[in-house]
């Protein structure tokens, strides 16, 4: 007799898993809060939806789930995923390693999902929160908020974790998963921009530029990012800052002093860099500083480094003092800058921490309660940018789904 499956939340996870049960011959029932199917996935990419890369494996992943991901992906990994869309009518685009719809639409990826759901069919429930999920004789009862109830053999958790709640994704999943025994490793955003003590980033708010960041933990150089780092009324952002803001954000929850040093000039060796101001000091010796730095890097930033070196723009190169040359070239190479917070889970694109993944077996099968399933944000896996997040909740998705209806290899 076939399994009876309730998906909680049909986000991108829950979509993949809803199908993979259906196909494997369960009788599904989706549950979703909004008032229709998969709202994040639109905003994922910018409109466009990086939904994986060829680059794939644990190492891209940060939380409990490492070693998880390496035997989720064995199940269904990046092959696989190409593999299931393609079957499902939407071509493909690869920039640098990213893969899109090469409709270059979210949309594309959100209807072939929800096409195959209606095709297949799974019965999808909107505009129905799940409150309660108990444990019943041999299997589970799902409750709404409007008190419906329904009763099914197994249950996956499917909710997102708490990024950008407006897509339907608050929490609420961990306080089920909770509820159900499980342990929470404490949330924080991630992939998101940092916010810093100083005064004056309004003077160089909307500059973007080239940098090597590197993140300190107090004495500990904890990571280092290359690329393009933009500068906000606030602090710092761009997806440099964004790859290195879960460790930022765990190093803050624990009051710890974080740094961010900036080397507006990344890619020079410390001989060439020495060699590229002597000569400098040399042959613009006659001009006034605002001259001198002219050309170097971002205006907005030589005229902020001047400032915080001492030097007035109108002095003459030939009169800085060697203290203040030095002052100045030691700014461009290691600028250092406090951080005082992440942005919200509002404008978070992914949670770091979630539900215990040394709760949860291969499967995605809930160690302590059998027949609960988890995936997609909801566990405690991040994923770097770059289609990680997206290709975790499909796999996750795809695995619990086959497993739940009683399968573990797709069909
Ligand atoms: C702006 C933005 C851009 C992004 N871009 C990318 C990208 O390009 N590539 C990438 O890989 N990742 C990207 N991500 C991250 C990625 O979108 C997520 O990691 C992924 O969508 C998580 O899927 P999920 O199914 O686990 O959760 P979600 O997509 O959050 O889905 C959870 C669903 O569960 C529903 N729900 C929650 N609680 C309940 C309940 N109690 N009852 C019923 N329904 C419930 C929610 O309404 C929601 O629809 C981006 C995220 C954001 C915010």
């Amino acid at each position: 007799m076939s399994k009876t499956v309730a998906v909680i939340g049909a986000g991108a996870s829950g979509m993949m898993a809803a199908i993979c049960a259906a196909r494997a011959g369960a009788q599904v029932v989706a549950y979703e809060r909004n008032d229709r199917v998969g709202k994040k996935i639109l905003a994922t990419g910018n409109g466009k939806c990086n939904f994986s890369n060829e680059n794939m494996g644990s190492e891209w992943y940060y939380g409990s789930g490492r070693r998880l991901i390496d035997e989720v992906y064995k199940t269904f990994g990046l092959r696989e995923a190409k593999a299931f869309f393609a079957d499902l009518g939407m071509r493909m685009r690869n920039r640098n390693g990213c893969l899109y719809p090469a409709s270059e639409q979210a949309a594309t990826v959100l209807d072939v999902l929800r096409y195959e759901m209606m095709r297949l069919p799974v019965s999808v429930h909107t505009n129905q929160q799940v409150v309660e999920v108990k444990r019943h004789k041999g299997g589970f009862e799902v409750v709404t908020a409007d008190r419906q109830r329904c009763r099914c053999d197994a249950v996956i958790l499917c909710c997102g974790g708490m990024a950008a709640p407006k897509t339907g994704s608050d929490g609420a999943g961990l306080r089920l998963a909770e509820a159900l025994g499980h342990r929470i490793v404490p949330t924080v955003p991630a992939l998101t921009a940092l916010r810093c003590k100083e005064s004056f980033y309004k003077q160089i708010a909307g500059v973007r530029c080239d940098a090597g960041l590197a993140l300190w933990v107090e004495k500990r150089r904890v990571c280092e990012e290359r690329g393009e780092l933009q500068l906000t009324d606030y602090g710092i952002s761009g997806i440099p800052v964004f790859q290195m803001s879960r460790h930022a954000a765990y190093a803050l929850r624990e009051q710890k002093y974080t740094t961010v040093e900036i080397d507006f000039m990344p890619g020079y060796q410390d001989n060439e860099y020495e060699r590229f101001w002597t000569e400098r000091w040399a042959r613009q010796k006659e001009q006034i500083m605002e001259q001198f730095v002219t050309g170097i890097v971002n205006k907005k930033i030589s005229l902020l480094l001047l400032k915080l070196a001492g030097i007035k723009e109108t002095e003459r190169a030939a009169d800085v003092s060697d203290a203040r040359r030095e002052r100045l070239s030691g700014l461009y190479r290691a600028f250092t800058v406090e951080l005082k917070g992440t942005n919200s889970f509002d404008q978070a694109q992914v949670t770091a921490g979630g539900v215990d993944c040394r709760e949860v077996t291969a499967q995605m099968e809930s160690r302590l309660v059998p027949g609960l399933y988890f995936a997609g944000e909801l566990l405690d896996v991040d994923g770097v940018c770059g289609g990680y997040n997206l290709q975790w909740a499909f796999s996750s998705g795809a695995t619990a789904g086959l497993a739940a209806a009683g399968k573990t290899e797709a069909s």
